[in-house]
C-alpha cells in the first residue's frame, strides 16, 4: 500500500499510471484529498472498480495525535510517527488569521547555543507524508484551515529541502490548501546552498534568516554553523535571493540579554545590511530549561530597534505566541523516540 500523503500530485499521476489507472484520475483524487480532506475515496465520482483498485492500492496515513496543549494565542500538537518518533507542530493564531508551523526534522543537528531544539540530536530527516501529516491532522482535529505555513518548526529545513518542496507543492495545490507561496515562509539558519537551490526552484517562497549577530565571531558562538557558512556568504546568497526573485528577505534577531542586543551590534547589523531589500524580524528569547541565556529587557529591545530604524533599516517585533505551552520559537522539544 502507498500513503497517498507521500505522493506529490505529479507523483499520483505516475503511480496511477503504473497501477493501469487513468494520470488524469489525479485530477478528482488530489483536490478530494487535499481540498474535502476525505480520508478515503467512498463517494468519488468513479466506476466502483476504479475505487476498489484505489482502496487496494492507498492507505491514507496521517501521523497519530498524541496530544494537544491549547493557549489563547497557539495550539501545540504532539505526533507520533509511523517508527515511535515524535515531532510538534503549532497552529498559530494571529489577528490576521491562522499560520501552522511544522516540523522537518526528528531533532536537530544544528547545535544553536540557545535553542531548545538543536539539543535534540537529530534522528532523521520528515519524509513527505510525515510533513503533510503534520498540516492535515492540525486541520482535522481543529477544523480550522490555515492561511499561511511557516516552515520554521524543529529542523533545519534546508537539510530536507526535496521533501519540503515537494510540501509547498501539495500546500500551494490550487484545489487543495490553496496556500500561496507568498503565504508560506522558510526560516533557516543560514544554509547557503539551500538559499540558492531554493531561489531556482519552483516554489521560492518567504525567506527568513536567522542571523541573530552581526559579526563571525559572536555569531560563530551562538551558532556553530557560521564555521560552514561565514555571514559574508549568508547575506550573499540572501541578497541573491531578493534580488533575483524581488522580495524582501527576513532577518530574524532574538535578543539575548547582554550578548548581541548592544547598539554596537545594532550599528553592525545597519551596515551589514545596507542598501539590501530586506527587515529584521526581532525576536524575544524564549528561555528553555537551564538555559544560560536571558532575553533582553524590554527597554533593551526598544533601543537596538530604535538604533536599527535610526539606520534605516525596517524593523518588526515578532508578537510571541504560544509561550505559555512551550510552543514558542526554540521551544519545541519533541523528537526523540518513543514518548
Ligand atoms: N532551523 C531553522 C528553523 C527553526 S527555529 C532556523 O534556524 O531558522 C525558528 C526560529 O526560532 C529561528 O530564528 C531560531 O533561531 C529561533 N529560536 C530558537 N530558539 C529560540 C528561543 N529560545 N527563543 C526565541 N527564538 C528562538
Amino acid at each position: 500500500m502507498t500513503d497517498i500523503y507521500s505522493l506529490t500530485y505529479d507523483g499520483l499521476r505516475e503511480k496511477l499510471g503504473s497501477i493501469g489507472e487513468k494520470p488524469s484520475r489525479a485530477d478528482i483524487i488530489f483536490p478530494a484529498v487535499y481540498g474535502e480532506l476525505a480520508g478515503s475515496f467512498d463517494g468519488l465520482p468513479l466506476k466502483e472498480e476504479t475505487l476498489d483498485t484505489l482502496r487496494s492500492e492507498f492507505s491514507f496515513g496521517a501521523p497519530e495525535r498524541l496530544q494537544t496543549l491549547t493557549s489563547e494565542t497557539a495550539d501545540k500538537y504532539l505526533w507520533r510517527l509511523s517508527d515511535g518518533c515524535t515531532v510538534e507542530s503549532v497552529l498559530m493564531k494571529h489577528e490576521f488569521g491562522y499560520n501552522i508551523c511544522v516540523s522537518t526534522q526528528v531533532g536537530c543537528n544544528m547545535g544553536c547555543a540557545f535553542c531548545v531544539s538543536g539539543r535534540l540530536k537529530r534522528r532523521r530527516d520528515l519524509i513527505l507524508s510525515e510533513l503533510v501529516g503534520q498540516v492535515v491532522g492540525t486541520v482535522l482535529h481543529s477544523g480550522i484551515k490555515p492561511g499561511g505555513i511557516s516552515i520554521m518548526g524543529i529542523g533545519e529545513p534546508m537539510e530536507n529541502l526535496d521533501n519540503v518542496l515537494d510540501f509547498i507543492g501539495i500546500m500551494a495545490y490550487p484545489k487543495g490548501f490553496d496556500i500561496g507561496i507568498r503565504h508560506i515562509t522558510i526560516s533557516t539558519c543560514g544554509v547557503v546552498p539551500g538559499i540558492y537551490k531554493l531561489a531556482q526552484s519552483e516554489y521560492p517562497v518567504n525567506l527568513a534568516i536567522s542571523l541573530h549577530a552581526p559579526d563571525d565571531e559572536l555569531r560563530g558562538r551562538l551558532m556553530p554553523v557560521t564555521r560552514r557558512y561565514p555571514i559574508s556568504e549568508v547575506m550573499y546568497a540572501a541578497r541573491d535571493y531578493s534580488e533575483r526573485l524581488n522580495r524582501r528577505i527576513t532577518l530574524e534577531y532574538v535578543m539575548l540579554d547582554g550578548v548581541n542586543d548592544s547598539d554596537e551590534c545594532a550599528v553592525k547589523l545597519a551596515e551589514l545590511i545596507g542598501d539590501m531589500n530586506a527587515y529584521v524580524n526581532l525576536i524575544r528569547y524564549n528561555p528553555g530549561e537551564n538555559s544560560e541565556f536571558a532575553c533582553s529587557p524590554h527597554e533593551r529591545i526598544m533601543g537596538f530597534y530604535d538604533t536599527l530604524k535610526k539606520h534605516g533599516v525596517g524593523v518588526t517585533m515578532r508578537r510571541s505566541l504560544g509561550d505559555t505551552i512551550n510552543a514558542a520559537c526554540g521551544q519545541l522539544s519533541a523528537g526523540s523516540s518513543d514518548t
